[in-house]
This record gives structure tokens, C-alpha cells and sequence, in this order.
């Protein structure tokens, strides 16, 4: 399903496709707690990096899905970032 990116979605689901696959996911390590919700609800795309108890991107630049929006949204320190 298309995501909502404003009046461009109103017009075509191109727009939305394009918008979708020209996000990123950043994290920011300062504000993970290493409490591995995101992880658990996608561990095609998160995982704990041993080294700093943080979480990490399993690959540099995954496909933004629809689970990785909702491991964003339940994240409890909102750090994960999908810009
Ligand atoms: S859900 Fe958020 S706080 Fe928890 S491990 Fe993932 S990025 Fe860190």
C-alpha cells in the first residue's frame, strides 16, 4: 500500500515508490538503549552490534518496508530515523 507523502501521493503511487525508495534509515547510537525491539521485529535489517550494545543496520542501505516504518515507530527512544 502507498504511503501517505502528501499531495505527490494524491496524484500517482510512482511518486510515493520513488519517495519510498530514496529513504534511509539512520540510528542514532547516542539514543539506543540496546533494548532490541527493532531488532526483534525486523532482524532482516537490525541487529546488536556486540561490541557497542547498540543497535546496527545489518546491511548499509535496506529496503524501506513496512516493517522497518512500524520497528521505527515502536522504537522507545524514537531513534530510529527514516528520512
Ligand atoms: S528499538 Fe530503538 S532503542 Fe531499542 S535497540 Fe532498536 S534502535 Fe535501540
Amino acid at each position: 500500500m502507498p504511503q501517505n507523502h502528501g499531495f505527490l501521493c494524491s496524484t500517482s503511487s510512482l511518486f510515493c515508490d520513488t519517495l519510498q525508495a530514496m529513504k534511509q534509515i539512520s540510528i542514532d547510537a547516542y539514543l539506543c538503549n540496546g533494548c532490541g525491539t527493532c531488532i526483534e521485529m525486523c532482524p532482516e535489517v537490525f541487529h546488536l552490534d556486540e561490541s557497542t550494545g547498540k543497535a546496527a543496520l545489518v546491511v548499509p542501505d535496506p529496503d524501506i518496508t513496512d516493517e522497518v516504518q512500524q520497528a521505527a515507530a515502536f522504537c522507545p527512544e524514537k531513534c530510529i530515523d527514516l528520512a
